[in-house]
């Protein structure tokens, strides 16, 4: 089981109110997008979910249990992945399970099979694209044993095209283990293809301003992105996130 609750959570930098007030839930097994400009502390969010800051007020709870200010409790995949140079791509991907206690070897080459990176189980990050980078991050975050996860804007770096095989990539894997998801993007219509739920934090009001449930079926396939309710979803969140009544 995972879950995660955020109730009434706010977060001050400085004089700078960054959010106020913030309710945020996901169920088991549901990938949710949180869509928002940038700046709008998408990423302070996931630092305090991470533990990384303790919010001015409010809880966060995983399982149901308050994690508020306490680290390790989520598994997290950073925006740029931060693979360490001197290890394998293996070594690399078994490395959150090394520091709580039992790595399992049989299990990251399965998730390398998977991932098409087994041939280069042996070699280091530098000899490997960014995409390719971006597998083993979202890999070892698969392979972690805290089960919720948390992805801030993984493929913003990549052109469009690694951008969509990542993504149906994602999908794939997804939908075989079906973790919980909290998917930051500024990207809407990658927010629509990946997810069951989309969430707008809005920059005045410093928190969730709206959200719409995503009405296509999985196996998602990309064909759905040229369909007419692809772009009636698209515009009803465009019109939420640049405050305008029609498009
Ligand atoms: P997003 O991820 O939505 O782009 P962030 O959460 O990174 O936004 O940042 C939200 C705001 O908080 C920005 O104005 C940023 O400058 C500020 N901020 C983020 N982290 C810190 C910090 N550690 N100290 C001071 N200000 C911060
Ligand atoms: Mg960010």
């Amino acid at each position: 089981m995972s879950t995660l609750d955020i109730k009434q959570v706010s977060k001050q930098f400085g004089d700078k109110q960054i959010l106020n007030k913030l309710d945020l839930e996901v169920h088991e097994g549901e990938f949710v997008a949180l869509l928002g400009p940038s700046g709008s502390g998408k990423s302070t969010i996931f630092h305090m979910i991470g533990g990384l800051f303790t919010p001015d007020e409010g809880s966060i709870y995983i399982d149901n249990k308050e994690i508020t200010g306490k680290r390790g409790s989520i598994s997290y995949m950073p925006q740029t992945p931060s693979l360490f140079p001197w290890r394998t791509i293996l070594d690399n991907v078994l490395l959150s399970q090394e520091i709580n206690g039992k790595p399992d070897k049989q299990k990251a080459i399965k998730m390398l099979e998977r991932a098409g990176l087994i041939d280069y189980q042996h070699a280091f990050p530098h000899q490997l694209s960014g995409g390719m980078r971006q597998r083993v991050a979202f890999v070892r975050s698969l392979l972690s044993p805290q089960s919720f996860i948390c992805l801030d804007e993984p493929f913003s770096a990549l052109d469009e095209l690694t951008r969509l095989d990542m993504q149906n990539w994602l999908l794939s894997i997804w939908e075989e283990e079906r973790p919980s998801v909290l998917f930051v993007t500024h990207n809407i219509e990658e927010a629509i293809y990946l997810s069951d739920r989309i969430v707008v934090l809005g920059e005045q009001e410093k928190r969730i301003i709206h959200e719409q449930e995503v009405p296509f079926k999985r196996p998602r396939k990309e064909s759905i992105t040229l369909t007419e309710e692809f772009l009636a979803s698209k515009k009803n969140i465009y019109k939420k996130l640049r405050r305008i009544s029609h498009v």
